[in-house]
């Protein structure tokens, strides 16, 4: 338990969650120069758990930022041609994308195993000991100047303010919800309670290289569910994406065990990935394999009292335009800035609970409509690609492929463009692309006439 009370101690932050978010947080906060601690309920930092996290170059500027930027891109690597094709395995479209990525912003980005991405994210801390691992939390209390997170064996870590990163299905939230109820009755409906849910499920699979998928990605097209196949240097991941019957929503959760996966499995093991790979040969290779709900929702408010949500926690997209890791980091890195800005520049101890306001406000009003976007164009490709309706199956399969090369990759840089960098480091050599930052335009000038 840390004894110190708020007027002896610094400012500090309790990070809840070691994922993507949680570990991001820390790289940004010590290098910002303010005290947190990371608590992850999980044993280990990167457990053998998940596939691959696309990195687009809005999340490379940051990685090189903090200094790891290179190991990231040796440890994974961007996808030569991203192929569509029709249910048969005939190719509909053909896209150079990471490297019109590069064109346009002066890094390609790069895919990556999740668990890869979090070992180099924990590798990368100046300070590994504020990460805590095995550390449950419970519950959180306000009280006084101090907000307390009590973990599952009750021991007690005391802070300022608490960064909920726990994902999905964050208890910060649920905790944080309560507050808010108990504060001011009712400010948090049964409506906002309600805004994640799943409408899809996704078999996910890791497995060895194949000839056949050779270095690309390919998108599958089929009525109501698809694949997803995402090479690597050294493992094929697979995304296979099914309606759910009707949507769950929270706080119902669905857990899948080994056999509903087989069984899912099964009802698509004849239908072919590519021209000479049917989905049956991916999955007997297979070296692990899950089966779970993908939710989706932005909540409409982010954070009460000391309590304030980031990454999945606060907004959650279906995965085939691969924004949920990059717009976690983006969310980590705007409310980072807002801190160091306000803490550090101004030398403060403390906040009170009205500055805190204003910078949690003033956070989620820079990201919430970004996020709202990205969820719907998240949702459109996967209802694209699920052939969810005779209007998706038709532009995908009549429209889209006449479309010029680069639209696909122009509507991913229109997002990218806008994400934000650390304030407080700078990008030095990051290379330039044919687009601006928006955060670096001086003139006010739009380039969007640019781009497709
Ligand atoms: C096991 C797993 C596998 C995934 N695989 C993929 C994938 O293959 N592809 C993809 O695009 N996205 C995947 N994701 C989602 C992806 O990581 C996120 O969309 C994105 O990176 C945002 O991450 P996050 O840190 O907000 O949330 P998450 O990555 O979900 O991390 C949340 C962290 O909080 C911890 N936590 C939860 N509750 C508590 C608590 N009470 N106390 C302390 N710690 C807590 C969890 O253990 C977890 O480490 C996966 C997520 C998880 C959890």
């Amino acid at each position: 338990m840390d004894s110190q009370d708020s007027a002896t101690r610094p400012f500090r932050v309790i990070v809840v969650g070691g994922g993507i978010a949680g570990l991001m947080a820390s790289n940004c906060l010590q290098r910002a120069g303010i005290d947190h601690v990371v608590l992850e309920k999980r044993a280990e930092i990167a457990p053998a758990e998940g596939a691959s996290i696309s990195v687009y170059p809005n999340s490379t500027r940051i990685l090189h930022q903090i200094g790891c930027l290179e190991t990231v891109e040796s440890a994974g690597a961007p996808a030569n041609r991203v192929k569509l094709r029709l249910p048969d395995g005939t190719i509909i479209s053909d896209i150079d994308l990471f490297e019109h990525l590069k064109e346009n912003h002066g890094n390609s980005g790069v895919i990556i195993e999740r668990r890869r991405l979090l070992q180099i994210l924990y590798d990368n801390l100046p300070t590994k000991s504020l990460v805590k691992l095995g550390c449950s939390v419970k519950r959180l209390r306000h009280v006084e100047d101090d907000i307390e997170a009590v973990l599952a064996d009750e021991t007690v870590e005391i802070g300022d303010m608490v960064i909920g990163c726990d994902g999905v299905h964050s208890s910060v939230r649920s905790m944080m919800w309560d507050y808010a109820n108990k504060t001011i009755p009712g400010s948090v409906t049964m409506k906002e309670k309600m805004c994640m849910k799943a409408n899809w499920k996704v078999l996910i699979l890791v497995g060895p290289t194949m000839p056949e998928i050779g270095r690309d990605t390919h998108f599958v097209h089929n009525t109501h569910f698809s694949f997803t196949v995402i090479s690597q240097p050294d493992h094929v991941f697979t995304f296979v994406t099914f309606r759910l019957k009707e949507p769950v929503i929270w706080p119902r959760r669905m857990f899948y065990t080994a056999q509903d996966a087989e069984h899912l499995a099964e009802t698509v093991a004849s239908y072919p990935v590519c021209e000479s790979l049917l989905f049956g040969e991916l999955w007997r290779k297979r070296e692990r394999a899950s089966l779970v709900n993908i939710e989706e929702g932005v909540l409409n408010k982010w954070h009460c009292g000391r309590i304030v949500l980031a990454g999945d926690a606060a907004h959650k997209f279906t995965f085939h335009m691969g924004f949920g890791a990059n717009s976690s980091i983006g969310s980590i890195a705007t409310l980072c800035n807002q801190l160091k800005r306000e803490i550090v520049s101004r030398n403060e101890p403390s906040l009170s609970p009205s500055t805190l306001e204003r910078i949690f406000e003033s956070y989620q009003t820079k990201r919430y409509a970004r996020m709202k976007t990205i969820m719907d164009l998240s949702l459109f490709s996967t209802r694209i690609l699920t052939w969810d309706t005779l209007l998706t199956k038709l532009l995908s399969r009549w429209i889209f492929p006449w479309l010029p090369e680069r639209y696909l990759t122009d509507q991913f840089s229109k997002i990218i463009k806008g994400e934000p960098k650390l304030e407080y480091i700078g990008t030095g050599n990051f290379p330039r692309g044919r687009l601006t930052w928006e955060d670096e335009v001086t003139t006010g000038d739009s380039e969007d006439e640019d781009l497709e």
